[in-house]
C-alpha cells in the first residue's frame, strides 16, 4: 500500500513532468489545460461524479498533498485522489496502449495522466469549489498535522503527541497508525520510527513523557524524510510519475527484519501482530 512517502514521491514526479515545475517553487505560468476527461469505469472505492467534466478546458494550478491524498486544484475545484491499494498515477506524454484496470486518463495538452487501479479501492472525488473550504471535506477535515510541516516542527511535534495521548490507553504503535495526531506515520515507518526513538511499541501511549515523544517526533521527521528522499515504496508494482521504479529502498532498522541480529544492541528482532498488522521490535533497545 502506498504511505505518505510514495505518495509524496508521485506529487513531486507529476509536478515536475505535468506541471513542469521543479522543487517546491512559486507556480510559473498558467498550467497545463485538460482537453478531456476519460471515465472507462467510474466504480472505484466511490463512483466518479460526471460532474468532474467541468475540469475540461481548465488550467491544472497546483498538485497538493494532505495525508496520502493528492490534491490537484483547478479554478472550478479540486479532484482529490487516493491511490488506495493498488492505484498508479502515470503522466505520458505520449499515451500507451491501454492496459487492463486503466481506469482513468485526464488528457492534458502535452500528455496523458492515466489513472491505474487493479483492485478499485482507489478514490477520485471532485470537490466543488462552490462546496466551501477544502480543508472541511469530509475525507480530510479528521487528518492530524502533517508531519513534514511547520504544525509538527521542531518542539511542536513532541508536544502535539504529548497532549494528544493524554489519557490514552491503546498502544503507541496504534496511536500513531490511528493517524488523529499525525498524519503519514504507517505501518513501515511507525516500527522504524519507535525503534529509532527506542520506544517499546506496546507501551501505552498515554504514559509516555514529554521528552520521548520530543525524540520520537524528530524520528518520525527523519524516517519519514529519508523515505521520501529514497523515493521509496512498500508496494512491489510502485512506480513514481514518471515511471522510475520506487521501491522501498531505505535501509530498514528493524521493519522485515524478524530473526535477523539487531544492527544496534546485537539482541535478535522480534515479530509480535498488533491490530493484525506485523510490528518489528528490538527488545534490548526498546523499552
Ligand atoms: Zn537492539
Amino acid at each position: 500500500m502506498p504511505e505518505l512517502p510514495e505518495v509524496e514521491v508521485v506529487r513531486r514526479g507529476l509536478r515536475g513532468g505535468l506541471l513542469g515545475r521543479e522543487g517546491c517553487g512559486p507556480a510559473a505560468g498558467a498550467g497545463p489545460r485538460v482537453l478531456k476527461v476519460v471515465v472507462r469505469q467510474p466504480q472505484l472505492r466511490w463512483p466518479i461524479d460526471p460532474a468532474l467534466k467541468i475540469i475540461e478546458g481548465q488550467h491544472l494550478r497546483e498538485i497538493d498533498r494532505r495525508g496520502k491524498y493528492l490534491l490537484m486544484k483547478f479554478d472550478p475545484g479540486t479532484l482529490i485522489i487516493h491511490l488506495g491499494m493498488s492505484g498508479t498515477l502515470l503522466f505520458h506524454l505520449q499515451a500507451p496502449a491501454l492496459l487492463t484496470h486503466d481506469h482513468v486518463d485526464l488528457v492534458f495538452e502535452h500528455g496523458v495522466l492515466r489513472y491505474n487501479d487493479p483492485r478499485r479501492f482507489g478514490a477520485m472525488v471532485w470537490h466543488p469549489a462552490s462546496d466551501g473550504p477544502l480543508e472541511q471535506h469530509r475525507l480530510l477535515v479528521g487528518l492530524g498535522v502533517e508531519p513534514l510541516e511547520s504544525g509538527f516542527a521542531g518542539p511542536l511535534g513532541g508536544q502535539l503527541l504529548f497532549e494528544h495521548s493524554r489519557g490514552r490507553k491503546v498502544a503507541i504503535k496504534q496511536f500513531l497508525l490511528g493517524g488523529q495526531a499525525v498524519v503519514g506515520v504507517g505501518n513501515i515507518y511507525c516500527s522504524e520510527a519507535l525503534f529509532r526513538a527506542q520506544i517499546r511499541p506496546t507501551t501505552c501511549a498515554g504514559r509516555i513523557a514529554l521528552p520521548r515523544y520530543q525524540r520520537l517526533a524528530e524520528e518520525i521527521r527523519l524516517t519519514l524524510s529519508q523515505a521520501i528522499e529514497a523515493g521509496g515504496s512498500s508496494l512491489r508494482d510502485f512506480h513514481a510519475a514518471d515511471g522510475a521504479p520506487g521501491y522501498f529502498q531505505m535501509d530498514a532498522l528493524v521493519y522485515g527484519r524478524a530473526g535477523q541480529e539487531c544492527r544496534r544492541c546485537g539482541a535478535t528482532v522480534r515479530l509480535l501482530r498488533q491490530g493484525q498488522r506485523s510490528t518489528f521490535w528490538c527488545k534490548g533497545c526498546q523499552r
